[in-house]
């Protein structure tokens, strides 16, 4: 998903920046250190085999190939909802999700029914976004059918999906606007069109303060 990239890239653009070098790597050796703690012995949350971060979902795991474990939000703030199109059907989703050389997965995906899938734990990293800093603050949410196709956009898959994106924000305290809840085409770098021009942005944040104001 190319994501292996800016972090590479800016510690050597550093380390051959000259004068700059001591400083620049010190600071990211703090950096790195500050992202590595979860990695000791006894930092790590609990994890309790089928449990689910969204009540109701069904968990079907993704192929470990295409997520990374990681403990957020305490190593990584999670700030963004990213809404995605699959480009086929629900079924299509589950599977590539599934292959280790997808290389790619998303935590969520939404039914045309409303049905929701987990196929990633919220703590852990799915790689989505195509983009490694996008990942590592995001949820990804994938949704059946194609971006051409207004019709596959379902009044119940939009509701479902709303009370999935109220829930994520509820959890990290990310507001429901259009800055923190944006489609896969809005991520820096992405060649990815979905969600598309039919995906209805007003109604869906609509939804997902509707759905914000009602009890879980
Ligand atoms: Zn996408």
């Amino acid at each position: 998903m190319g994501s292996k990239g800016k972090k590479a890239v800016g510690r050597r653009a550093v380390l051959l920046g000259g004068g700059a070098a001591v400083v620049g790597t010190a600071v990211l050796a703090r950096e790195e250190l500050a992202r590595a703690w979860w990695r000791l012995p006894g930092t790590q949350k609990k994890r309790v085999e089928g449990e689910l971060d969204h009540a109701g979902a069904e968990w079907t795991s993704a192929s470990r190939a295409n997520w990374r474990r990681a403990d957020r939000p305490d190593d990584y703030t999670i700030d963004r909802v990213v809404i995605h199109v699959v480009q086929g059907s629900y079924a299509t989703a589950l599977r590539v999700f599934k292959n280790p050389g997808h290389g790619a997965a998303a935590h969520y995906v939404v039914r045309k029914d409303g049905h929701v899938a987990q196929m990633i734990r919220e703590l852990d990293v799915g790689f989505h976004a195509g983009n490694r800093d996008m990942n590592e603050r995001s949820i990804g949410i994938e949704h059946e059918g194609f971006v051409d196709r207004p019709e596959d956009f379902t009044a119940a898959m939009y509701e479902g999906s709303a009370r999935l994106t109220a829930g994520i924000c509820a959890r990290y305290g990310i507001p429901v606007d259009r800055e923190h809840v944006i489609g896969h085409v809005e991520v820096e770098g992405t060649d990815h069109t979905d969600p598309g021009p039919h995906w209805d942005w007003d109604r869906y944040l609509r939804l997902v303060r509707e759905a914000s104001k009602k009890p879980v």
